[in-house]
């Protein structure tokens, strides 16, 4: 009998995540697999007991969450146990894994109306292969830093290392190579004359990009059949055609009973929602312009507290009117018949509204914002510090980190977000462009208060002080959100680069594709509403020359600032903003301070 250290993870959330079309699959790759860690872990935990300590998360109290609230691996101890025992632990997990997405495949298969047995093993296979569950164990040793190193080195070495072992090929069906090949190699398969009929040109996953489609027969390898029936439902849009993975994970808010997440069109508009529920006179007139339509029209998912908001209406068409989804709030929406076309809406009554929404926008100054924001961020050093803790400091860091999720989702909620993940440090969620500065900023200075006990054990330098890196995107709603995620990863590595980290990146990306960019730290992030009063039209002037007087000294750059600056600012104010200028960049490289400003200017939009 001895001691063990068990380590299991489900890899590749990064894949799973940038593999989206919608908001709702973002969110469902996570949570997928953060269900399936809490049911695994659930399960065990009541079947070892006493023998089982676990450290990483601390504890499990309920699967149910909204969101993905704990990371994608486990780290426990299995005391007093042999190795048969580990082994045992180690299949009870993939069972119970298998289970659960085995029982979530068929209610999305039966909910698409799929009963073929050929599509069922195809996507079967397919979820299968992206969800894999990886393992290891070692004995304990005196130190128990060093155990946990070992396995963590091995887990990695196990996932670099991987490759399937069977022989399955996949084409309008699945393909067992054993079978239908019989020892050929592939290449020599390919040459044969009923390769054809198995392979011929099946699409694939409009989503993924990886996997075949479910629904492609030999006769017919778009699975158009399937398909249109498929695009007469709100779960998928006209064009996609998914693979078994990508299709479960579309249903997967049904199964788990929740509110599918809210759309990036839901999301941009989400202030300017709150802010008709308090400007009644408004209200009362977009509803009069929208009564003809409403019931036309789908609802939308609001953030949750949006949702709170519009509980306390008690006029039921009042609430109904403002779940319609943000996009048709939007003047844009109404100019193109693609998006109400499907709703029976002619297009003379469309540009009815698109009038009178104008008009009325105009006339108060208030219209719907067309941006969002998405924020990442991921605890700086994280694997130097884990590496310096015990059993018990490691154990208190899990029980810190949970607590640090809750304060999060509780911030997130006040500034009208809605998480995408918490896991810990590793945080992702999307959020109205109103406050998302705010909030960011917040959720940095606490992760230093909550996590006092943890730096208290480390040693001194700065390494070990809990600090937050990421990237905030600020994009127009109908940007692909695949080029968007690849947008934020890409700033987020930008942003890690800073001597030190402990920054944010910060990037606006409009329609029209053009964008600013800034990687700040978090000490200067406050500036943006210290920049909110320098007007547009400094802006412009500035960068109009500032190709120009880049090449001049630094004096005569500051003074062209002050000069521009008159006349648009009180004269008691300008000293001081030249000062914020001065330390947004201290080199007062100007194409930097007109990005800057830019941001802002985006960040706290004035009615133009
Ligand atoms: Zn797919």
């Amino acid at each position: 009998m001895a001691n063990y250290l068990f380590m299991a993870t489900i890899p590749s959330i990064g894949k799973l995540i940038s593999s989206s079309r919608r908001t709702e699959d973002i969110w469902a790759g996570s949570m997928l697999v953060s269900y399936l860690i809490k049911s695994a872990l659930k399960e065990i935990k009541d079947k070892y007991n006493t023998k089982l300590e676990l450290i990483f998360p601390s504890k499990i109290e309920s699967i149910d969450s909204d969101f993905a609230d704990i990371s994608n691996k486990i780290l426990l101890i299995l005391n007093d146990r042999n190795q048969d025992d580990v082994k045992n632990l180690a299949e009870h997990i993939k069972k119970t894994v298998a289970e659960h997405m085995k029982k979530i495949t068929d209610f999305a298969l039966s909910e698409c109306k799929i009963s073929d047995t050929e599509y069922k093993e195809l996507a079967c296979y397919q979820i299968e292969n992206t969800i894999e569950l990886f393992w290891a164990a070692t004995e304990i040793s005196d130190e128990y830093k060093k155990s946990r190193q070992e396995l963590e080195d091995y887990i990695g070495y196990l996932k670099d290392s991987h490759l399937r072992k069977d022989r399955m090929y996949q084409g309008y069906v699945l393909i067992n190579s054993d079978l239908e090949i019989q020892k050929e190699s592939f290449d020599e398969f390919q040459k044969k004359d009923n390769y054809e009929s198995y392979c011929r040109g099946a699409y694939t996953c409009t989503i993924c990009g990886d996997n075949t489609i479910i629904g492609a027969t030999k006769e017919e390898y778009k699975g158009n059949v399937l398909w249109n029936k498929m695009w007469e439902s709100n779960k998928f849009k006209r064009g996609e055609r998914l693979c078994g993975f990508c299709m479960v994970k579309r249903f997967l808010s049904n199964y788990l009973n929740k509110q599918p997440f809210p759309s990036t069109s839901e999301i941009a508009s989400t202030y300017f929602k709150k802010q008709l529920i308090e400007k009644q006179d408004i209200l009362k007139k977009l509803f009069d312009i929208f009564k003809r339509v409403i019931k036309t029209l789908p609802e939308g998912n609001p953030v949750s507290a949006l949702r709170d908001d519009l509980s306390k209406i008690t006029n039921h068409e009042i609430k109904s009117f403002l779940k319609l989804d943000g996009e048709w709030f939007m003047v844009d929406t109404w100019k193109n018949s693609n998006n109400y076309a499907n709703y029976g809406i002619s297009n003379e009554m469309a540009s009815s509204i698109t009038n009178e929404l104008e008009k009325i926008y105009r006339e108060h100054k208030l219209f719907p914002s067309e941006m969002y924001a998405i924020l990442k961020l991921d605890g700086d050093n994280m694997g130097a510090k884990i590496s310096e803790l015990n059993k018990e400091g490691h154990k208190k860091l899990s029980s810190l980190q949970m607590a640090f999720t809750q304060k999060v989702k509780e911030i997130i909620k006040v500034h009208y977000g809605e998480p995408v993940y918490i896991g810990g440090d590793d945080i992702l969620g999307l959020f109205p462009v109103e406050g998302v500065i705010e909030c960011a900023k917040k959720i940095r200075d606490t992760i230093p208060e909550k996590m006092k006990e943890i730096r208290d054990l480390l040693p001194k330098g700065k390494i070990y002080d809990f600090t937050l890196t990421g990237s905030l995107l600020i994009v127009h709603h109908l940007l692909p959100l695949r080029f968007v995620l690849d947008e934020l990863y890409e700033l987020e590595k930008e942003a890690k680069n800073v001597n030190s980290k402990d920054s944010l990146g910060i990037k606006l990306i409009k329609h029209s594709m053009s964008s600013e960019k800034i990687i700040l730290k978090w000490n200067k992030i406050d500036m943006f509403k210290k920049t909110m009063e320098i007007p547009k039209s400094f802006i412009y002037q500035l960068s109009n020359i500032s190709h120009i007087l880049q090449n001049e000294n630094f004096r005569i750059r500051e003074a062209i600032i002050r000069g521009l600056l008159k006349g648009k600012i009180e004269k008691a104010q300008i000293d001081n903003l030249v000062d914020i200028l001065l330390k947004i960049d201290e080199d007062l490289v100007l194409s930097k301070i007109c990005s800057f400003l830019r941001l802002t200017h985006t960040i706290y939009r004035k009615v133009p």
